[in-house]
């Protein structure tokens, strides 16, 4: 299966897999990597505002308090 187009410049993964591996690892598995990939609400956004999204957007489409 290929793997998001975004991996590389996906803020949230950027911003979070270096303190939460083994949550985000969970996110690439299923969505960058996985069967979900084009239900990303994150790619979602990027296409239909043309600007990324916040980082602490989750692939669900739920924010995370910026303060992690
Ligand atoms: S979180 Fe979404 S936009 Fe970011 S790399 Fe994964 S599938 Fe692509």
């Amino acid at each position: 299966m290929e793997t998001c187009e975004l991996i590389d410049k996906c803020g949230f993964l950027i911003r979070y897999s270096p303190s939460n591996q083994l949550a985000c690892q969970g996110f690439i598995n299923r969505y960058c990597n996985g069967e979900l990939k084009d239900q990303c609400k994150r790619k979602a956004f990027k296409m239909k505002n043309g600007t990324p999204p916040p980082d602490n957007m989750l692939p669900t489409g739920t924010f995370l308090s910026s303060n992690n």
